[in-house]
C-alpha cells in the first residue's frame, strides 16, 4: 500500500499548474508590457492544467483523451513555456519547428496505442522530446546568464528535468517502466513526483525572474533621464559622493567637467522643441562614445550635464572636455549644438562635492563669457 498513488500526484500537479496559472496571469496584468512572456508561461501552466486532468482521467475517458490528446498538451505546454522564456529573453520563438516535432512524437505513439500497443515506446518517444525541450529551455538561460538567483532555479529545474527523462529512458531495462503511466512502480511515482516539483520550482522561478525584470526597470526608471537616458541628479550625486570617498581613501584626483549646450533655446525656437530634444540625445550618445567605463555622464538640468572622471588628473580632463567640445560642434542630421565646459578636479585635502562641482560651474559660467564653445579651468 503506497502512500501515494501517480494518479494523485497527477490531479494534485494539474491543480498546482492551474493555480501557478492564475498567479501568473495576475501578474502578466498588473506588469508593464515590457515584461514579456508572462502571458506564454501561463498559457503554458494551463495548458499543463488540462493535460494533467485528462491523463488523471486515464482509463474513464477514451484513450484518444486520455493519451493521444493529454500527451499532446503536455509536450505542447512544455514548449509553450520555452517560447515564452525566449519571448522574455528578447528571443524570437520558432513553433514551426517545435510543433512538427512534436506532431511527428504524439503521431509515433498513437501507433503505439492504437496500431501495436506498447507502453515502453511510448514512454521512450515522450521521455526523448521531453529531454529535448527541457533541456533546449536550460541551453536558453545558461546562455542569457545564471546571474540572479530566480534564473539559477529556473536552469537547476531544467537541467534536473533534462536528465531525469534520459536516466528514465536509459535504465528502462533496470527499473521497470510499468505498463501504463499510472502504474504502481516506484520508479514511474519518482517520475511523476519530480515532475510535479518541477512545475512548481519552475512556477516560482519565472515569478521571480519576471519580479527582478521588474525591479531592474523601476531602478533604471529612479536613477536615469528618461530623455536621453543619461544619469539623473539624484543618482549622479551619488556617484560623485561615492568617488570623492574613493579619491580621499586612495590619494588619486578626481575630475567633473559641467558641460552646457550653447544658445540651445534658439534651436527650440528656430527648430521646434523636438529638434532640440534629439539635439540633448545625440549629445549624450557623443559624450557616452568618448567616455571610458567607470566615467559617467548625467543630466543635472534642462541643457546641462555633468561628467564625473574618476581617478582623473586636470591635464586629462581638460583633453576629454577637449574632446567633447569639438565632437558636439560637429553637425550631424540635424542642427549643430555647441557646448561650453568647465572642469575641476578634486582638492587632496577637505573638499567637497558642492565645491567641486560649483568650481566647474563657475569656469563653465566663465567659457560662457568667453565666447562659448570652450574649455575652462577652474
Ligand atoms: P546659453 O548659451 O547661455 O546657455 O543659452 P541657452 O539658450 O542654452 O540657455 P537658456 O537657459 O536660456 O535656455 C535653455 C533652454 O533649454 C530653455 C529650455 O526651454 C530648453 N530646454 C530645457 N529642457 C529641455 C528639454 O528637455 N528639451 C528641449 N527641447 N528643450 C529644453
Ligand atoms: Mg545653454
Ligand atoms: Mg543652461
Amino acid at each position: 500500500m503506497q502512500l501515494f498513488d501517480p494518479r494523485t500526484v497527477i490531479v494534485l500537479t494539474g491543480i498546482m499548474s492551474g493555480m501557478m496559472a492564475l498567479v501568473l496571469n495576475s501578474l502578466r496584468r498588473s506588469y508593464p508590457q515590457s515584461i514579456r512572456g508572462l502571458k506564454q508561461w501561463s498559457l503554458a501552466l494551463s495548458i499543463l492544467f488540462l493535460a494533467g486532468g485528462l491523463t488523471a482521467g486515464r482509463g474513464f475517458i477514451p484513450d484518444l483523451l486520455s493519451l493521444s490528446l493529454s500527451n499532446f498538451l503536455l509536450f505542447y505546454g512544455l514548449y509553450i513555456a520555452y517560447a515564452g522564456t525566449q519571448l522574455f529573453f528578447g528571443q524570437k520563438p520558432h513553433p514551426t519547428v517545435w510543433l512538427a516535432l512534436i506532431a511527428a512524437v504524439v503521431l509515433f505513439q498513437a501507433w503505439y496505442t492504437y496500431v501495436a500497443p506498447s507502453y515502453a515506446m511510448r514512454l521512450h518517444s515522450a521521455n526523448l522530446i521531453i529531454s529535448c525541450l527541457f533541456g533546449s529551455h536550460a541551453w536558453l538561460v545558461s546562455r542569457q546568464g545564471t546571474t540572479t538567483f530566480s534564473r539559477r532555479l529556473v536552469f537547476a529545474v531544467m537541467v534536473t528535468m533534462t536528465l531525469v527523462p534520459l536516466v528514465r529512458l536509459l535504465t528502462a531495462s533496470i527499473a521497470p517502466t510499468g505498463d501504463d503511466v499510472l502504474s504502481d512502480s516506484p520508479f514511474q511515482l519518482l517520475y511523476v513526483t519530480s515532475f510535479a516539483l518541477s512545475v512548481l520550482l519552475f512556477s516560482i522561478g519565472a515569478v521571480l525572474m519576471a519580479t527582478d525584470q521588474l525591479r531592474g526597470e523601476l531602478e533604471h526608471l529612479a536613477t536615469h533621464d528618461s530623455l536621453t537616458n543619461a544619469l539623473n541628479r539624484r543618482r549622479m550625486n551619488e556617484h560623485c559622493q561615492q568617488e570623492l570617498d574613493r579619491s580621499k581613501r586612495s590619494g588619486r584626483s578626481l575630475a567633473v567637467l559641467v558641460m552646457d549646450l550653447d544658445h540651445f533655446k534658439a534651436i527650440n525656437d528656430t527648430h521646434g522643441h523636438q529638434a532640440g530634444d534629439k539635439v540633448l540625445v545625440d549629445f549624450v550618445a557623443k559624450v557616452q562614445s568618448l567616455l571610458r567605463q567607470p566615467d559617467r555622464l548625467g543630466r543635472f538640468g534642462g541643457e546641462e550635464f555633468v561628467v564625473l572622471l574618476p581617478e582623473t588628473g586636470l591635464d586629462d580632463a581638460v583633453a576629454v572636455a577637449e574632446r567633447i567640445r569639438q565632437v558636439s560642434a560637429v553637425a550631424g542630421e540635424g542642427p549643430s549644438c555647441s557646448v561650453s565646459i568647465g572642469v575641476s578636479e578634486s582638492l587632496s585635502t577637505g573638499d567637497s562635492i558642492e565645491a567641486l562641482l560649483a568650481r566647474a560651474d563657475a569656469a563653465m559660467y566663465r567659457s560662457k563669457a568667453n565666447g562659448r564653445n570652450r574649455v575652462e579651468i577652474a
